[in-house]
């Protein structure tokens, strides 16, 4: 058979680890990147397919280190297909699930059937994130070394914290020996108590109980000592807080193996989204004051928070229809990551293009120990396409997520991913996924 050969033209490459970004062609051979050639090179060749991308900056595909995809146990809210879909519509070639599933991701057989089902569906790859402990109830620990040779790229207890400090200095050096890093929800359930918002003004005014920021910052801080003293590797999940955000800067000046990802939402909203009750905006950790709102931004931009994530948490609206107290938390944010970062750190803040494109792509590989994904002959055909001067205004009702509970439905954006390419497949152009 004939080799598959695309050639992509006109458009600024993006390569954050090599710190690349100008003008070239680049030419695609089945499912590998054939070779980098000089702009204008490739264009109007017989060979192959050529698509114009002139105007539009041409990256590694992201990687979203925090989502949800529900499946197995909760196909109701979400699916590994329409999450994948959604994946693929966000310009991620790489997603990594928690294991927080109906059905624990705690045993071997869970992360074979997702990654099988990912697989046969061939949208994007499926690096699953296994239990620390079993069921997630914070006491015996799950068989790590049979979770890493099924497949496993982390560990976390994500939705519930490791509260046991000597289980998670325990974690700490059974995932060393694997040569992975856990993955930390901080929160002190003790501090947060009943608490369904961020505490503050707005919680006081709407008279719902608060959820102070210590309550993320000490277990933060207990992470950042356990890791200095196993020399595990520590990665914590949707950072929040302007303490914890300094913490990291305490750990960053030690020389502590930490590291830290931050939310679209926790960079772009405030508490004032709760006011009227709103649950779209119920997330955990939740959506905080102005000023922590800077403080993660900030550590975002100088790259004391290496990785943005999305936490992905697809719910039925239905769910999100209850009174607020009962809602669930979470965000539908595959679909809206990238242009709600573009827009509001690179548009609205001037952080250079490559930085932000680096916390997709370099920071995750770090925490997951691998190399970064580059536009490199023979490297994987794993591409995303971004226009930075599209502005869109995010309609739910089109996800491909079977989650439509976003707070930035009707919000327009500019700088949206249009075209992503998946081992060698346009599997997203323009918009729209191409199953
Ligand atoms: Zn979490």
């Amino acid at each position: 058979m004939p080799a598959n050969i695309i050639r992509l033209t006109g458009a600024l490459l993006a390569d954050p680890a090599a710190g690349i970004f100008a003008p070239f062609d680049l030419q695609l051979e089945d499912d590998r990147i054939e070779g980098i050639y000089p702009a204008g090179s490739l264009k109007g060749k017989a060979q192959g397919q050529e698509m114009d991308l002139s105007g539009c900056i041409l990256a590694p595909g992201l990687t979203d280190l925090h989502v949800h995809l529900r499946e197995p146990g909760g196909e109701e809210n979400e699916t590994i297909h329409c999450g994948l879909k959604a994946a693929a519509a966000g310009g991620f070639t790489a997603i990594c699930t928690m294991p927080n599933s109906l059905r624990t991701a705690d045993h071997p057989d869970v992360l074979r059937y997702i990654k099988d089902k990912a697989a046969a569906l061939n949208l994007a790859d499926i690096l699953p994130i296994a239990a620390i402990t079993k069921g997630l109830a914070g006491q015996e620990f799950t068989d790590m070394a049979a979770l890493k040779e099924a497949g496993a790229v982390a560990f976390s207890d994500d939705g519930m914290p490791v509260t046991h400090s000597g289980i998670m200095e325990e974690a700490l050096i059974r995932a060393k020996a694997l040569g992975l890093a856990i993955i930390d929800h901080c929160e002190d359930l003790a501090l947060k108590k009943d608490g369904l918002m961020h505490e503050g003004a707005i919680s006081r005014q709407l008279g719902l109980p608060g959820i102070s920021a210590v309550s993320e910052a000490v277990p933060i801080a207990r992470n950042i000592l356990l890791a200095q003293k196993t020399g595990g590797r520590m990665h914590i999940a949707h950072l929040s807080t302007r303490e914890g955000v300094a913490l990291m800067a305490f750990a960053r000046s030690q020389g502590i193996t930490v590291t830290a990802e931050a939310m679209p939402h926790h960079i772009r909203l405030t508490d004032r989204e709760l006011l009227g009750f709103n649950t779209m905006a119920k997330v955990s950790p939740p959506l905080r004051g102005e000023e922590h709102r800077q403080a993660v931004a900030g550590g975002v931009k100088s790259g004391l928070l290496t990785c943005l994530a999305t936490d992905h948490a697809p719910w039925s609206l239905a769910a999100k229809a209850k009174p607020f107290a009962q809602a669930p938390n979470g965000i539908s944010g595959l679909e809206t990551a990238l242009a709600v970062a573009w827009d509001t750190l690179v548009v609205k803040e001037d952080m250079a293009p490559l930085d932000l494109l680096a916390r997709f792509i370099v920071g995750p590989a770090q925490v997951l120990g691998r190399k970064p994904a580059a536009l490199a002959a023979g490297e994987p055909a794993n591409l995303v396409a971004i226009d930075p001067l599209l502005k869109k205004t995010v309609e739910p009702d089109h996800f491909y997520s079977m989650g439509k509970n976003t707070p930035f439905a009707g919000m327009t954006l500019q700088g949206w991913p249009v075209l992503t390419i998946y081992r060698g497949r346009v599997v997203m152009e323009k918009g729209r996924v191409i199953d």
